[in-house]
């Protein structure tokens, strides 16, 4: 893997979702020719990449066609099949790599990483078995049920008060393996977004400040308005040590909590660029999709900088619907009439409330102007001021 793959070679991606969309043109811009391997004939990206296999992700006769086609692979979500991850290796360069991947599928294996690495994270148990449910400390609790595997954004997830709660949730989650964790008193959120090559050159985007909204991400704000310096830097110094510790290639993104007393803490990690990212296309001078593709094919990587402020809306599919429940198109001319206003929507016809349709990233001179016009946008669109 420490081969340079130049430009003209091609490069694939397994999944064709908006990460995959945005990889692509990330990719294509720098001259590299690109695959997607998707089911879906309508996928973000296969619509945009210049040749997509249409299959299933353990379909070994897409995956042989992938990598026949293809000089290096990455993907573009987490829940790809490690096993057709170590298919392709066989054959081809893949970055990141199964064994990395395969840890931050599994919040138990995550948060057990975390700790080799010295990060502290939420207190928590697994529960694979009604003995260890019962054998579930008392302080863990009010907290969070979670699947231990294929959760995303806020799915597979519920509040528990008491142990009643945790029993009743475990039942409707169909008794899978789950972590629960303590509900801890969040202050703020954040996340550091780094890229790591086959080299072991590291870098790292500046570090965002996260509001979820029902589980889902709602806003990122870069510079980071709340998170004091030093807490930062111990943030990133942490997603550092964790890519390292893991010999991690690709773009990783460990999401942090800061609770009430000032402490940090890790939540979870994403092995493949991360919505709260998104920004970096417009307001960094190299973005984490093009961090992508650098690590994918051994280039250089050099300190990505911020040149804008920037505030990041995502743009759920409830925007495509009015207060009757009626079809609306959101009101792109007002919102394109602002300054520093970058739309990108990824192409998807089906609007579905809690979707993921698009984004907006704000740009502007100073990061209280970015602020402002990014709280006009969300006038505009009806969306909840921050
Ligand atoms: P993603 O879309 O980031 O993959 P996810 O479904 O994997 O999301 P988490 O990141 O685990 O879910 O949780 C989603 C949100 O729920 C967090 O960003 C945070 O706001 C809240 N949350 C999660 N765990 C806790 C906790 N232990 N205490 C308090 N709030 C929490
Ligand atoms: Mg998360």
């Amino acid at each position: 893997m420490n081969e340079t793959l130049q430009p003209g070679a091609t490069l694939g991606v397994m999944g064709g979702g908006q990460l995959g969309r945005m990889f692509v043109h990330a990719a294509q811009s720098l001259g590299y020719e690109t695959v997607v391997l998707d089911p879906d004939a309508g996928a973000p990206a296969g619509v945009v990449a210049q040749h997509q296999v249409r299959a299933g992700y353990l379909d070994e006769a897409g995956l042989a066609e992938l990598a026949r086609r293809c000089d290096a692979i990455s993907t573009e979500f987490e829940n790809v099949p490690a096993e057709a991850l170590r298919q392709l290796a066989e054959r081809r360069p893949v970055a990141p790599g199964a064994a990395a991947v395969a840890v931050c599928q599994d919040r138990a294996d995550e948060k057990a990483q975390f700790v080799r690495c010295g990060v502290p994270c939420a207190p928590h148990a697994l529960i694979t078995d009604a003995a260890q449910l019962a054998a579930v400390p008392d302080a863990l609790l009010p907290g969070i049920l979670k699947t231990a595997r294929m959760g995303y954004d806020g799915k597979g997830q519920a509040s528990v008060a008491d142990r009643a709660a945790l029993q009743a949730a475990w039942a409707h989650l169909g008794h899978v393996p789950c972590v629960l964790e303590q509900r801890l008193p969040l202050r703020h959120e954040l996340s550091v977004i780094v890229a790591r090559n086959a080299g072991g050159e590291l870098v790292n985007l500046p570090v965002q400040q996260n509001l979820h909204r029902d589980g889902i991400l709602a806003v990122t704000q870069v510079p980071a308005p709340d998170i004091a310096p030093a807490l930062q830097q111990q943030a990133v110094a942490a997603a550092r040590e964790v890519a390292a510790a893991m010999d991690y290639v690709g773009v990783l993104c460990v999401e942090f909590f800061v609770l009430q007393d000032g402490r940090l803490v890790a939540n979870e990690m994403a092995p493949r660029p991360h919505n709260s990212g998104h920004y970096s296309i417009d307001a960094c001078d190299v973005s984490q999709f093009e961090l992508q593709v650098r690590t994918l094919a051994g280039l250089p990587l050099v300190e990505p900088r911020l040149h804008s402020p920037a505030v990041m809306l995502n743009l759920l599919g409830d925007l495509w619907f009015d207060a009757a429940d009626s079809a609306r198109t959101p009101p792109w001319d007002a919102v394109l009439a602002l300054p520093g206003v970058h739309l990108h929507l990824y192409g998807k016809t089906d609007a579905r409330r809690g979707r993921k349709m698009g984004h907006l990233t704000v740009t502007a001179p100073t990061a209280a102007e970015a602020r402002a016009v990014a709280l006009r946008v969300a006038a505009l669109l009806g969306l909840a001021a921050f």
